[in-house]
């Protein structure tokens, strides 16, 4: 398990985002990328450039610390097993949760969900990625039957259009946007952005529509509208694999009568509107790339299925250069949507009901599993505040500084009876109220799976040896498991044990159409995980090299076979802006920092490019407000506040500011910007509403 210094680089997998670029990871700074990567053929933006100087130990937790001091760990795990274990004893399995991460490895994700929900009895274990994907998640699962992927990124290579809506690639998953602008000096691709933002994503476009925010699904339904009005449908399609066009098509002609209607709740010209829906009626090779914009939306779940009903509708779907295709932020969503990481999931796509139950109950000889969904992030934290959990497990991740309504959390922290996180650094505005810190290994020390966003599974590979007294996070979960009673459950001795588990329960008995299957790796030696090629699933027996695209037969993983168009309804934001807060704050990433800065704040070359947080605000509201370019400025809200500094910028539109996700308490004087940030969620999904939060601005002075 523990790797010694690595003399040559070493192939591995970035772990920023859901690109899921390859990496030589090594001891030099400068880490290069893997020409033999699929996803980046040896590129890799400036964040993958810069993860060199992001493994010294000068911050890293190397030792456990209980209430404070630092302890052994046999104490330590002894403590927490012990905590957990009475907790359940005297409130039952309900009164604990865990709160994992898209930071974590696949075998990670694995093993603790195993553990909550096959041994503890729980379904609490949610992770950081429902604020990232959980709307796609919902929405693949309405229109397919399954959370599946139907895309590949050749897909944007070969594509005469991509449209991307909620996406600014360019900065988030640059290595993707590159290809999408290779793909337009190659052969012409088309591209469209759709933002309320001009971001750089929009500036590099063909066609740039700045919509108001909340207007996606009422924009896509004026799409869907359009193609049936002008007969760009694909009828044989639609009668052979879809089921639903009528009742969807009658629903979106009711919000969406004609182009008229649509730019004028829009907010962009007509003409606009109208250049973009010919251009995708005319167009046979077209990709919908779709990301937090989307997602973390109120309506996030409508907004997927109003795109996917377009591609549905063309029969645009699992061919080459076509389908809808949903960008994941972090470097294993995917992956923890594959074992079940999510609150409503079982593991391997299996769902709360009883055939999937029974057969995840037999597999893991788990008489305890747990019989219902349990509680999403938000929903969790309220939970944690009002007593009903008594004691979490916070693994890699930050939610005091990323959940949305951050005083909020931060009391829920204070007054939970047992905390416990493992993460890498023990300064982060979370790891501040544990009662225990769990030292974990972090990039370039652990080994295991990640999955990307096209499917693909590929390696972190260790180069280092584990500092201090660090381990893995399953290591962690198995030692735990095992104190708790369960040893035999959680006898794992390397990550290529967990991995042979995974794969084999997605191919346990017959579970039916679904997709998901990697029984085609149940078996492989230490040696093959060891040397494992990235691969895109399904890998079966028959599929060992896995498959590209997805659904290009018409075949669907619903029960009767078919993709459903979902009818969906515009409707606005769950809080609107109103007198008192007139001002929409958007929220989002920055092109060079990740998540909480705990990595990449490490990088001068990065924090260089923004040493601090700015708000971005259109020059009418920056005279409107008083505020002045490059003074400070207060952001309040219903529920908190943020200081920021002010840029002016024509990139915003009247009515919308924005600030970045990524500072926090512990980085900044001026406080985490999540504290200002509303906590409505998405009905189906769970998502909060990132993106769109009642505001005003004022100058603000240092005293
Ligand atoms: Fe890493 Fe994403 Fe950059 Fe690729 S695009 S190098 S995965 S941060």
């Amino acid at each position: 398990m523990t790797a010694l210094p690595a003399t040559e680089p070493v192939r591995t997998t970035c772990p920023y985002c859901g690109t899921g670029c390859g990496v030589l990871g090594g001891p030099s700074p400068a880490t290069k990328g893997d020409s033999a990567h699929p996803t980046n053929f040896g590129r890799v933006c400036a964040k993958g450039s810069a993860l060199g100087e992001t493994l010294g130990l000068e911050n890293r937790l190397l030792h456990p610390i209980v209430n404070g001091e630092r302890a052994s760990m046999s104490d330590a795990l002894d403590l927490v097993a012990r905590r957990f274990y009475e907790t359940i004893e005297t409130h039952g399995p309900d009164s604990v949760a865990f709160y994992v991460s898209g930071q974590l490895l696949t075998e990670d994700y694995y093993v603790a969900n195993k553990l909550m929900k096959g041994f503890i009895g729980s379904g609490n274990i949610d992770t950081n990625s429902r604020l990232c994907m959980a709307s796609s998640v919902a929405g693949h699962k309405r229109a397919f039957g399954e959370d599946v992927v139907p895309c590949c990124y050749e897909d944007l290579d070969e594509a005469d259009l991509v449209v991307l809506t909620g996406s600014n690639a360019a900065w988030c998953h640059p290595i993707l946007f590159r290809r999408i602008t290779d793909a337009r000096q190659s052969r012409g691709t088309k591209i469209v952005t759709i933002d309320p933002r001009r971001t750089a994503t929009a500036a590099d476009a063909d066609l740039f529509l700045p919509v108001n925010p909340g207007t996606d699904v009422l924009l896509f339904n004026g799409l869907f509208s359009y193609l049936a009005r002008t007969g760009a449908v694909d009828l044989d399609y639609i009668g052979r694999s879809t089921s639903g066009f009528a009742q969807a098509l009658e629903r979106a002609g009711l919000d969406a009568p004609d182009i008229d209607a649509v730019a004028e709740i829009c907010g962009v010209p007509r003409d606009d509107i109208e250049a973009f829906y010919t251009l995708f009626a005319k167009t046979q090779r077209v990709v919908t790339v779709y990301s937090q914009g989307v997602n973390q939306s109120s309506r996030g779940t409508d907004k997927v299925n109003a795109i996917i009903n377009c591609h549905l509708a063309t029969g645009r779907i699992g061919r080459p250069g076509m389908g809808p295709f949903s960008f994941t932020g972090q470097p294993n969503a995917m992956g923890g949507r594959e074992v079940g990481g999510l609150a409503n999931q079982l593991a391997a796509h299996m769902n709360f009901e009883e055939a999937d139950l029974d057969r995840v109950r037999r597999f893991w000889n788990a008489p305890r599993l747990a019989a219902k969904a349990g509680l999403k992030a938000v929903d969790m934290f309220d939970a944690l505040l009002e007593g009903r959990i008594k004691a979490m497990w916070v693994m890699g991740t930050n939610p005091a500084a990323s959940l949305p309504d951050g005083n909020r959390v931060r009391e829920a922290l204070k007054k939970c009876e047992f905390l416990v996180v493992s993460d890498c650094v023990a300064d982060t505005d979370t790891a501040k109220h544990a009662d225990v810190l769990l030292p974990a290994a972090g990039w370039g020390e652990k080994d295991g799976t990640v999955t990307n966003s096209e499917r693909r599974i590929s390696r972190q590979r260790a180069f280092m040896p584990l500092p201090g007294e660090t381990l893995p996070d399953w290591k962690f979960v198995a030692e735990i498991a095992q104190r708790m009673g369960f040893a035999d459950a959680f006898d794992y001795r390397r990550p290529a044990d967990i991995f042979r588990e995974h794969a084999a329960l997605s191919g346990f008995e017959n579970r039916g159409a679904r997709v998901f299957d990697i029984s085609g790796l149940a078996e492989i030696s230490d040696a093959e995980f060891e040397s494992l090629h990235p691969v895109q699933w399904p890998v079966t027996g028959e599929r060992r090299h896995g498959k590209q695209r997805l659904f290009g037969d018409g075949k669907y993983p619903a029960p009767d076979g078919r993709a459903c168009f979902i009818a969906v309804a515009h409707h606005g934001p769950v809080n609107a802006a109103d007198p008192d807060f007139p001002l929409v704050l958007n929220t989002g990433r920055l092109r060079d920092q990740w998540h909480t800065m705990t990595r990449t704040g490490e990088v001068a070359k990065l924090m260089m490019q923004a040493p601090e947080p700015v708000l971005e605000i259109s020059a009418a509201d920056a005279a409107a407000f008083a505020i002045a370019d490059a003074g400070l400025a207060e952001v309040t809200s219903s529920w908190g506040r943020a200081i920021a500094r002010v840029r002016i910028s024509s990139a915003q539109r009247p009515g919308q500011i924005f600030l970045p996700m990524h500072w926090t308490d512990a980085m900044s004087a001026f406080g985490s910007p999540g504290r200002a940030v509303n906590p409505a969620c998405d009905a189906v999904s769970g998502q909060p509403e990132l993106k769109h939060t009642p505001a005003r601005v004022r100058p603000f002075a240092v005293r």
